[in-house]
């Protein structure tokens, strides 16, 4: 049997790449801590709880398995927190990643699928954002995911990790068959927190800025369906498994909606009226982040075709009112 181990496989991304991994043959194990995910989405393969800083507990779960290959999720990723804390950030994501690549090397599984963002782009005005785009992260957490690209790299160098690098825009959506979806605690993200408001589950959400120099003041993002993004998960392993080179892939779709536009669209598809403020900027918030490259789709085959705001929205509509979110 062909594992995969799945780190944060308890978490939204990491459940939906699970869904799509077993659809592929393979079988993931899931690592996760459950300090941000959730068991009840571990659906598709064994789990194993487990901290990414617990190294004697990751080398018995490489020896257990034997994993062909490693999908690196889990990650503390909450732009406002790790403003106030960045050592959590340092910590966490950059000594848990670490722990993880030498006990993968250790356990000799060389080929490593990793989640980083686009935050480590930072704030570039009128720059489109491609692979080769300077990394100029203004947040601890850009910083941190940042630097773990780097590890790869010289693991590479020393001891032949080969590796996938995905950097993501903003993941929304969920899975349409209702099995997972999107499920924060605490909750931070603009489109789950819209729903929220839509049927009164919280309170009315607030605008982060809408003094930004975009055309209606409010940040632009480049919004991608989850399944969409994990589909290109499966695909660098398949990239990995045809002995291509280590490779950076941005996962966007090159269409970026401001903040009003998504709860435009929101109020379309759900027939409902967003209620909300306006209110001051986000620490750590970039302008606007759209990816400029068609790398993914050129090179791996990737097509990103669930991923218009309509069906986003659509899709985590149908998950927030299956009740599964209140679990
Ligand atoms: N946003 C907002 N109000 C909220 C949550 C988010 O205006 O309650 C904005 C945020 O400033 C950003 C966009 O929505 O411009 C997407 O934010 P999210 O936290 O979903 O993802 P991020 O871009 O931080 O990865």
């Amino acid at each position: 049997m062909a594992y995969v181990l799945v780190t944060g496989g308890a978490g939204y991304i990491g459940s939906h790449a699970c869904k799509a991994l077993r659809a592929a043959g393979y079988t993931p194990v899931t690592y996760d801590s459950l300090v941000t995910g959730w068991q009840d989405a571990v659906k598709f393969g064994p789990f194993e709880q487990g901290d990414l800083l617990d190294r004697a507990r990751l080398d018995s779960v490489f020896a257990q398995y034997e994993p062909v290959a490693v999908m690196h999720f889990a990650a503390l990723s909450l732009v406002g927190e790790c403003m106030q804390d960045p050592g959590l950030y340092w910590r966490n994501n950059v000594s848990g990643s670490l722990n993880l690549i030498e006990a993968a090397v250790a356990a000799g599984c060389l080929n490593f699928v990793f989640s980083s963002t686009c935050a480590t782009y930072g704030d570039q005005d009128n720059v489109v954002l491609d692979e080769d785009s300077a990394q100029m992260p203004i947040n601890a957490y850009g910083a941190s995911k940042r630097a773990i690209e780097d590890m790869l790299a010289n693991f590479e160098t020393a001891h032949g990790l080969r590796h996938v690098i995905f950097r993501y825009f903003n993941v929304a959506g969920a899975d349409p068959d209702g099995e997972v979806g999107e499920f924060h605690r605490p909750e931070t993200h603009l489109v789950p927190l819209m729903l929220d408001a839509i049927d009164g589950k919280r309170d009315a959400l607030t605008i982060f800025g809408t003094d930004y120099d975009t055309p209606d003041g409010t940040c632009i993002r480049d919004y991608v369906h989850v399944c969409d993004l994990v589909d290109a998960h499966v695909l660098g392993l398949k990239w990995l498994a045809d002995d291509k080179k280590s490779r950076v892939f941005n996962l966007g779709t090159g269409t970026g909606f401001s903040v009003r536009e998504v709860l435009d669209q929101s109020h379309a598809v759900t027939n409902r009226a967003v209620p909300c403020h306006e209110g001051p900027r986000r620490a750590g918030d970039c302008t606007k982040l759209v990816s400029g490259s068609s790398r993914a789709k050129a090179e791996l085959g990737w097509n990103p075709h669930r991923s218009t705001m309509k069906q986003m929205i659509t899709d985590a509509w149908r998950w927030h009112q299956s009740g599964h979110y209140d679990a």
